[in-house]
């Protein structure tokens, strides 16, 4: 009985060191933990095809985290106990999926393809303590087979509302990548700032910009109120500058998604060129407050009646698609109030010569005319919810944000869709009751747990309609969210929630689990120099 209760003592010992060091996030499809430990240290070998660019960049990756974690790096020798990273096509486990096999004497990632090695060394990051014991980290020996459950694992971030320059983007994508999340969209244009250079219309940054105060705006409530007639805050990325994101996040296994708005939230545009976008032909100023508009005489709605308008967009669109290879360009196409379009005669005019009934059929129009000159392109368009209304565009995704509604109803009608729905992907909202009123937020309350319990495939779908949810995106928007560091707050650890949402299986959920599993991810953030709202406060 003695012995019995030893042994009971021992596995709950074990159970419980095993417990804290195996803490991956996103939780892995199939692990089995053994017995033993391997030892890393300087002395340890680190092998890889060195012909293989993108297997030596994740080498280098893995490098720099130990430099920078730890104050060491491993080479290439042979003797001692060694970690493999190897690409195979023996491994059946998708493009994404990996084997991680640790043992005493070596570990060994294993991979089809590129991604599937750089998602497992990710892991092996997660595996290694917060802290080396005289330089040494232990690691337990286990085997581990992984792939994500679902293609689109995203995030926006709106840099129009709020402005971050190039050295935070590339932080914010380094985040992103340490919990397996492939797509980054970036919101770049809105009614408060155009933020990406086009070389044929330099107007949009050099004055779409900027916000000129009038000195009664509380647009920023964390640096204070603009100065009246000068400019008070913007900024934008260079098309170089872009170049340098996209190539960062790729490397890094990451798409960039750019994000367009059209036919509304385009304020910035309509500062600049108004003769040619807006149906008054009135100029509006880039928008000084943080919150959506809402009176609808301040909502300028590119005009759809002008060919001015398309040909502006259209330019617009070639520079963005050279830029970013990614496969969706997002049009926005969200909350356009149709009051403007009612009264102008370009808009009616066009009406009429469609024959169309009502302004959501021009919004149609609209879309399907940005489809089809996408399309031309080789990509294709992805939306919100709203450009549903008035008939889909042949090809475009839909990301559902109003609810799942809109969700369902384009898989219902065989079109790929994102969701991304307010009630559980929205980071503007706060995350903690009694931080409601410590500072301003949009809306309401989402805190992490909640994040957790998304289930991305809603209930009305069949099987086949379910295969046309790619996956799942959290939002970013930055009407309150001024510095890097509340960035930082506002995404961690609402982004794991997701990320464990969209790659873990549904069956391997629990939130008590990934709790335990937030105790050392937290340790380890906190360590790298990464802010985040700490949920057990
Ligand atoms: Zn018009």
């Amino acid at each position: 009985m003695k012995r019995l209760f030893h042994l009971i003592i021992l596995l709950f010992t074990v159970s419980n060191a095993i417990a804290q060091v195996i803490s991956i996030i996103p939780k892995p499809a199939e692990l089995s933990v053994k017995s033993g430990t391997f030892l890393l240290n300087s002395e340890c070998s680190l092998q890889f095809d060195a012909a293989n660019e993108e297997v030596v960049r994740i080498a280098d990756f893995f490098n720099d985290y130990l430099q920078n974690m730890y104050g060491y790096k491993i080479e290439e020798h042979s003797e001692g106990r060694a970690i493999h990273l190897k690409i195979s096509s023996r491994v059946k486990l998708g493009k994404e999926g990996y084997v991680l096999k640790v043992e005493q004497n070596s570990i060994a990632i294993t991979a089809s393809e590129p991604n599937g090695l750089f998602y497992g060394v990710q892991s092996l990051k997660h595996l290694l303590p917060i802290e080396a014991k005289d330089g040494e980290l232990k690691i337990p020996c286990l085997d581990i087979e992984d792939q994500p459950r679902f293609k689109w694992r995203g995030n926006m971030l709106d840099v129009s509302r709020h402005f971050f320059p190039v050295s935070f983007i590339k932080k914010y994508i380094d985040i992103l990548a340490m919990y397996k999340i492939n797509t980054f969209q970036m919101h770049l244009t809105d009614d408060q700032g155009w933020r990406i250079e086009i070389e044929k219309y330099p107007l949009l940054t050099e004055k779409g910009a900027w916000r000129v105060g009038t000195g009664e705006e509380a647009w920023n409530p964390f640096v204070g109120p603009a100065i009246k007639g000068k400019p008070k805050y913007g900024g934008f990325y260079s098309q170089e500058e872009i170049k340098e994101i996209v190539q960062y996040a790729k490397d890094r296994f990451i798409t960039v998604v750019p994000e367009i708005e059209m036919p509304a939230h385009s304020r910035s545009a309509h500062d600049t060129y108004p003769a040619e976008l807006s149906c008054t032909g009135e100029p509006y100023l880039v928008f000084n407050m943080p919150d959506s508009i809402t009176s609808d005489f301040e909502i300028p709605l590119l005009c759809a009646g002008k060919e001015e308008t398309f040909l502006f967009l259209e330019n617009v669109l070639e520079e963005v698609i050279e830029l970013f290879p990614s496969e969706y360009i997002h049009i926005g196409g969200d909350e356009a109030l149709k009051t403007r379009w009612e009264k102008c005669p370009a808009c009616n005019k066009r009406m009429q010569d469609e024959g169309f009934n009502n302004t959501q059929e021009l919004q149609s129009y609209f879309i399907k005319r940005i489809e089809k000159y996408v399309n031309s392109k080789g990509r294709k368009i992805i939306g919100w919810d709203e450009i549903l209304e008035g008939g889909l565009a042949p090809n475009a995704a839909v990301m559902s944000w109003r609810g799942t509604e809109g969700g369902i109803a384009a898989a219902k009608a065989n079109h790929k869709v994102v969701m991304s729905p307010t009630t559980h992907c929205y980071l503007d909202y706060h995350q903690f009751q009694h931080e409601k009123n410590a500072y301003p937020a949009v809306g309401s309350f989402l805190p992490v747990e909640k994040v957790y319990s998304y289930e991305p495939i809603p209930e009305e779908l069949s099987e086949k309609e379910a295969t046309y949810i790619l996956g799942v995106q959290t939002n970013l928007w930055t009407e309150y969210v001024a510095t890097t560091k509340h960035a930082e707050y506002m995404l961690l650890p609402r982004l794991q929630a997701q990320a464990e949402v969209a790659w873990t299986k549904k069956g391997l959920k629990e939130f008590s689990d990934f709790e335990k599993r937030l105790e050392s991810d937290y340790q380890r953030l906190e360590k790298m120099g990464i802010n985040f709202g700490d949920h057990r406060r």
